[in-house]
């Protein structure tokens, strides 16, 4: 049996793993996807405390380097299912298998959101994309939309606009949301087009995207915007969707936890952007995984 089974391989979850192996816990990390979480999609860090500047790569690599070093064993699977059982213990399901433990970390982080329009699922990879700095090199020399208001957006088109042929920025109020300075940077770029106070309604495209139809949220008028990438960049949600039934959850899916990680279930702990907070970012990610993880290992001493 596992003390600790961590559910989700981001920042959270490897600090998580990293202060439990630590404490002397056996630990398994079940991941979805890929080791790194959302910051392996970010090409440089400036923000974390120590770090002057790293790749989001280097970053998750390194924590998932110390974290293997110190005995985590790593599984890639998605999490599907837990049960409490009368003990006060669990049993995990994820694929074909199921794990036993005295103790669960829950950080299984967040995705992206969609538009939810006609035509973007069957065009997800044919030019309909969540992450410019994933993505963006194959629309070198293109006509590209980014969509969204806050900061994410504009950085994106940003980013895009140093390549790609046009971009137009797509933005359903009259104003953004994202910080003015990259506003203003955006404002001086020649090939930078705005579209404010539309909306994406259809997505057009057989075998890959070819162009948006827009509507004017005040006017109502629809016009049609030719573009070989789409760029969705209008926020995210936890990935919480298989463990609501089990544990609280409030209103926007964010797995209900104070700063001490606790959530309505004893045992089970929240940390990083999949719980209920204000800031989410790489400092409160780690900070939670460390929290969580030591009020895991007080768990197991009583089961
Ligand atoms: C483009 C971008 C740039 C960013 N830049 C910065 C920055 O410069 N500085 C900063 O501080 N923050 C930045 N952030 C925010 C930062 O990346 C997040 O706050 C941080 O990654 C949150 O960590 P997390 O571990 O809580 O969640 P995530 O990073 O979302 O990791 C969650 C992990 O859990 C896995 N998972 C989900 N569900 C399951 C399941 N059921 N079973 C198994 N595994 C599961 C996922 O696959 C994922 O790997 C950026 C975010 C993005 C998207």
């Amino acid at each position: 049996m596992y003390d600790v089974v961590v559910i989700g391989a981001g920042p959270a979850g490897l600090s998580s793993a990293i202060y439990a192996l630590r404490a002397g816990r056996r630990v398994l990390v079940l991941e979805g996807k890929s080791y790194g979480g959302q910051i392996v999609n970010t090409p440089k860090v400036e923000n974390y405390p120590g770090i002057k500047e790293i790749s989001g790569f280097e970053f998750a690599t390194n924590m998932f380097e110390q974290a293997k070093a110190l005995g985590a064993e790593v599984q890639y699977e998605k999490c599907t299912g837990i049960e409490r059982r009368a003990a006060g213990d669990f049993v995990i399901s994820a694929g074909d298998h199921s794990y036993e433990c005295r103790s669960i970390v829950l950080a299984a982080g967040a995705v992206n959101r969609k538009l939810g329009v006609k035509g973007e699922e069957e065009l997800i990879g044919k030019g309909v994309s969540y992450c410019a700095t994933c993505d963006g090199a194959f629309f070198r020399g293109k006509d590209v939309a980014v969509v969204g208001g806050g900061n994410t957006a504009l950085e994106d088109a940003l980013f895009l606009s140093n390549y790609c042929k046009t971009v137009s920025v797509i933005h359903r109020r009259d104003a953004f949301r994202g910080e003015k300075k990259k506003e203003l940077l955006l404002r001086e770029k020649d090939n930078v087009h705005f579209h404010l106070e539309q909306q994406v309604v259809a997505i057009a495209g057989e075998e890959h995207l070819e162009g948006v139809t827009l509507r004017n949220t005040a006017t109502g008028e629809e016009k049609d915007l030719p573009v070989e990438g789409l760029f969705v960049a209008v926020g995210q949600m936890p990935d919480t969707q298989g463990f609501t039934s089990l544990i609280q959850v409030d209103e926007g899916g964010y797995v209900v936890a104070e700063e001490n990680c606790h959530t309505s279930i004893p045992g089970i702990f929240a940390a990083g952007d999949c719980r209920t907070k204000n800031v989410r970012q790489l400092t409160t990610a780690v900070a939670d995984g460390s929290v969580a993880a030591l009020a895991a290992c007080a768990y197991c001493e009583g089961h």
